[in-house]
């Protein structure tokens, strides 16, 4: 009964702020409307002798219920945008995890079968079926971050990070992926780069995502280039792709979760539009910055800033 009357509920769980929560922008229409109309009666009555204060009021009044409806329709705009895209991503969401899943059972069909009798073939298989399941439990763990996210339970464990090390180990686990697609990896930076303090894992987890992106979304011979340098307190890290570069209509989407670029979505990549969510997630919890720049055809360029330790 109590619950039916905690009319802010709701908006708190589709994380809506209260200025777009429709209940709440309701009721105080409907308080002001009461006000107002009490107002305009007392105050006609002692002026009669000045009808444009009651304009005035009147005026007033007309023009904050129009603010506040305007609210109330955004507020609606954003619940029809999330459950568009959630039903979206359930769809993605499925694809993606069909697809390994089909691959995990043609994989085990062929064993079960019989047909794979060398060690060799045998070796493949299991390789294919560990690329499968990697590719699960990505997503499986992406979604989970997401939602840790959303409820502000994100565990971030910072501690000092040397960003140029990390960028190291990050490119060398990723020279294979990169030669498959024909990209050269390249890493500009001073050894002496100061620390930055930060969560080590989810540092990686973010500059990970970002290189990885510019290989899968370079088509044809490419150049990844990662310079970080120390600037006015600060550590500054670019990621420069010669790829597909996103279309300008689209930027502004580009750290809401499971947005995927139209040019993208051509090509098939992989992907579920989570990375640079969470990325931007990580690097704002560390105090820092996160931006692009990307021309169409051309290339793209992310940018991050953290503050450099002292
Ligand atoms: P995912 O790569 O799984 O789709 P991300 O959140 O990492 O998810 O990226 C979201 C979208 O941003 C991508 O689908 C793509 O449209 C665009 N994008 C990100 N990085 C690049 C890049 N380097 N070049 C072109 N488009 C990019």
């Amino acid at each position: 009964m109590f619950a039916k009357l905690n009319l802010f509920k709701e908006c708190q769980e589709y994380n809506l702020g209260l200025w777009e929560c429709p209940s709440f922008i309701f009721m105080v229409l409907g308080l002001v409307n009461i006000v107002a109309m009490l107002g305009t009666y007392f105050i006609a009555n002692r002026y009669t002798d000045q009808p444009e204060i009651v304009a005035l009021i009147v005026i007033g009044v007309s023009a904050f219920i129009f603010i506040l409806s305007h609210s109330v329709t955004q507020g609606f705009d954003k619940l029809a945008q999330a459950n568009k895209m959630k039903t979206e991503f359930v769809s993605i969401a499925s694809h993606q995890l069909r697809t390994p899943l089909a691959g995990i059972r043609w994989t085990l069909n062929l064993l079960n079968d019989g047909r794979m009798n060398n060690p060799a073939d045998t070796a493949t298989c299991l390789g294919l079926v560990k690329e499968n399941t990697e590719r699960m439990i990505k997503l499986v763990n992406d979604l989970l971050d997401v939602s840790r996210i959303e409820m502000g339970k994100m565990t971030f464990m910072p501690r000092q990070t040397n960003l140029y090390v990390l960028a190291q180990k990050i490119i060398n686990g990723s020279l294979r992926f990169a030669q498959a697609n024909n990209i050269e990896l390249k890493l500009e930076a001073s050894e002496t780069l100061p620390n930055v303090f930060t969560d080590p894992d989810k540092i990686t987890m973010v500059i990970q995502n970002l290189i990885d992106n510019a290989i899968k979304y370079t088509k044809g011979k490419g150049e990844v280039k990662t310079t970080m340098e120390a600037t006015d307190g600060l550590v500054k890290v670019a990621i420069k792709d010669t790829g597909v570069g996103i279309p300008r209509s689209q930027q502004k989407h580009i750290f809401q979760k499971f947005f995927r670029s139209d040019n993208i979505m051509k090509h098939q990549t992989v992907g579920t539009g989570l990375g640079l969510f969470i990325a931007r997630s990580v690097i704002e919890e560390s105090k820092g910055k996160i931006w692009f720049e990307s021309e169409e055809g051309k290339g793209t360029t992310f940018y991050l800033t953290l503050p450099a330790y002292k």
